[in-house]
């Protein structure tokens, strides 16, 4: 059985040809970085098996993907690559073909997106192209599935189609042939592609150089770097040996695309034309948070309470009615009763509620992606993330986290700049995420009515600017780094498929109904019991349970902020699990019969500026359990993952603080 590497740069489509191929499904985004770990999928008809790597532009790694990828090319077998080539940016992918081509393993190449490069008036020679690569050039449209049959041929063997034997080989003068022929005579027998370790060692690949380093004496290797970079500074007017590496493979695809690729006169593009409003330097943030702003409207306004109501009516009506009917069938005892409605109804139930804005808001977020849009919101920030010493990349983690910070924290492996990564990974608990939403939901209902997309708009927004602020703050003080640059890529627009949407909505979403059923679901069987026991037995009041005096304790400390109830103080400590858990202990403690119930006793218990302060206290003070978890294995570092607790403490009780003290001389109460 063969195995097959599928490499390209990011966002050319790899995943959505893996998904093609394998007939599997994978995390499909219009942005760079989304697939950070490497896949394994069986090809259609168990001809084989694909591996999906992370994008790269180039096999010498700057960012922890790029470096997963060096790595397993030069570590693990396999019998041939695909590579995936976007049509619309023949030019700059053709750079890592190059590389690839040099390994001197088969290559078949998938140029994909020829829809988009038709579009844009640019028309490739295919024939030409292959022959020019030595190399099978197979034109796809991995989107619609357009041509993936006879790629999957090709892959497997089936069709030879027009194979050819040699491999291209691109001469990088003189000068540098016989350094490379010099150091492939020193590699012993096992090394699988001398060459292309020798250009590769050459250009300043890192992970090469290590395996070099194994089986060469490295002085000698460092005195062959030095004078070999010497010679090329002298003989090419200063050029640095991997710039002139560079440049030489440059000059090469320009040569080539000039033999096979034609450009015809194109209007302005309708890309082009928004690009210039939603892009531009004053109006681009306003814009995007005009679409948060729509975005809320449509999640809890328009379209996500009267579903939640839906929902609601039929969990606390029609189930509840169904179940108790069961249960006084079977005889049961009034305290398999409790646990069931006290305990479960009120605590899974009251989170299912929220599904459907959870499910809308995810929606429109992988609209935003699958368009285009997001990669300009990156844009956009780049200018202001640069300004706090994180660049445009580190916004699409802090986004992602807005579904969950999990794989938030997962996508900052995209960046390369280590310091720049850690503070992404730090800061990203900041972002809010869908558990919370559902505290917000709860809330705003209840003391925000009119301006509820106004009122969430802002937490998220304190978020984002928190997170800011405190980049700026690391960043110049325990974080000190240099500066990397960054050009953010500005795919072009693309109505969403249905399809995708909704596969991607429910990838997001599907997490959110699973904890319900375990985590919460056991989180409020646990809670109910701490509820129902306490130092005094069982079927105590509700005051003196266990809950309440642990609660109690926390509550204390929260009295300057304007919530110090034993109920707040619960539910605080149980939230650290996950964050829908503060609604579920809510339900549980207040024993509301359904939604509209707990929010009018809510509505008893705290002001609309204690709301606010606490839903504010929600958002920043600590990462959830499995948020915390992800930091502690991404950094690596038990450190810096106290760090992310302690600091997102002390700044929740600083902003919930500054709120109630603010909010209380402007003459709420
Ligand atoms: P990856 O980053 O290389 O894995 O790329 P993805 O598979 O995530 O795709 C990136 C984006 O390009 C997604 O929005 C896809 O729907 C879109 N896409 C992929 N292939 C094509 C294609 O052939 N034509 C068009 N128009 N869009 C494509
Ligand atoms: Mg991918």
């Amino acid at each position: 059985m063969s195995e097959i590497v599928l490499a390209g740069n990011p966002n050319t489509g790899k995943s959505s040809l893996f998904n093609i191929l394998t007939g599997s499904y994978e995390y499909v985004g219009n942005w760079a970085g989304v697939t950070v770990e490497k896949k394994v999928g069986q090809l259609k008809a168990g001809k084989g098996q694909l591996i999906d790597l992370p994008g790269l532009y180039s096999l010498n790694p700057l960012s922890h993907d790029e470096e997963v990828a060096s790595r397993f090319l030069l570590n693990e077998s396999f019998d041939s690559i695909l590579n995936v080539v976007d049509a619309s940016q023949i030019e700059r992918n053709l750079n890592l073909t190059l590389q690839l081509l040099e390994y001197g393993k088969p290559v078949v190449i998938a140029l994909n997106m020829v829809d988009v490069a038709k579009q844009q008036g640019i028309e490739i020679d295919i024939e030409r192209l292959s022959e020019l690569l030595k190399t099978p050039v197979v034109p796809v449209v991995a989107r619609s599935g357009k041509g993936c049959d006879v790629l999957l041929r090709m892959i497997t063997g089936e069709s030879s189609g027009n194979a050819c034997e040699k491999t291209h080989m691109l001469s990088y003068g003189e000068l540098l042939e016989k350094a490379c022929t010099e150091l492939t005579a020193k590699m012993p027998d096992h090394i699988v592609s001398p060459r292309w370790m020798a250009v590769q060692f050459l250009e300043g690949n890192s992970v090469v150089r290590a395996a070099l380093e194994k089986v060469i004496d490295s002085k000698w290797l460092n005195q062959f770097y030095q004078s070999t970079e010497q010679s090329v500074m002298e003989a090419y007017g200063g050029k640095k040996l991997s710039q002139y590496i560079r440049n030489k493979r440059s000059d090469h695809i320009k040569e080539i695309l000039a033999q096979c690729l034609t450009r015809t006169e194109r209007r302005s593009n309708l890309s082009e034309r928004i690009d210039r409003v939603v892009t531009n330097k004053y109006l681009g943030i306003p814009i995007f948070l005009m679409f948060m702003y729509l975005a809320f409207k449509l999640t809890f306004e328009w379209l996500g309470n009267p579903l939640s109501d839906l929902v609601d009516g039929f969990i606390n009506g029609a189930l509840r009615n169904g179940t108790e009917w069961l249960l006084n069938g079977v005889g049961a005892t009034s305290f398999i009763k409790a646990i069931i409605f006290d305990g479960i109804f009120a605590g899974v139930g009251g989170v299912l509620v929220f599904v459907p804005q959870i499910f809308i808001l995810f929606l429109i977020i992988s609209f935003i992606e699958d368009s285009g849009y997001m990669a300009r919101i990156a844009s956009v920030m780049d200018r202001l993330m640069e300004a706090v010493g994180l660049n445009g990349k580190a916004f699409i983690p802090l986004i992602i986290g807005f579904g969950c910070n999990v794989p938030g924290i997962m996508a900052a492996r995209t960046i390369e700049q280590p310091k720049e990564r850690l503070l992404t990974i730090i800061l990203s608990p900041l972002m809010s995420c869908s558990a919370r939403l559902s505290v917000y939901s709860l809330f705003v209902g209840i003391f925000f009515k009119s301006n509820q997309a106004l009122i969430v708009l802002s937490l998220y927004v304190m978020g984002i600017v928190i997170a800011l602020l405190l980049a700026k703050l690391f960043s110049s003080t325990i974080l000190k780094q240099q500066e990397s640059m960054f050009v953010v890529e500005l795919p072009p627009y693309r109505i969403p498929q249905w399809k995708t949407l909704a596969r991607s909505t429910w990838e997001k979403g599907k997490g959110f109904v699973r904890k319900a059923g375990t985590f919460i679901f056991g989180g409020s069987v646990i809670i109910w019991l701490l509820s129902y026991a306490g130092p005094g037995g069982f079927d105590v009041p509700m005051n003196e349970s266990f809950l309440a005096k642990i609660g109690g304790a926390i509550g204390y400390l929260l009295t300057p902020l304007g919530f110090g109830t034993w109920q707040a103080g619960a539910a605080l400590i149980t939230g650290f699990l996950a964050k829908e858990v503060v609604v579920s202990t809510m339900n549980i403690i207040y024993s509301a019969p359904d939604t509209a119930a707990l929010q009018g006793l809510l509505a008893g218990h705290f002001t609309a500026l204690q709301a606010y302060s606490f839903m504010a206290f929600i958002l920043l003070y600590v990462p959830c359990l499995a948020t915390v978890g992800v930091i502690r294995k991404e950094t690596m570092s038990a450190r810096w993952t106290w760090f992310s607790i302690l600091y997102s403490l002390v700044i929740a009780y600083g902003i919930s603080l500054a709120i109630v003290t603010v909010g209380r001389a402007l003459g709420f109460h």
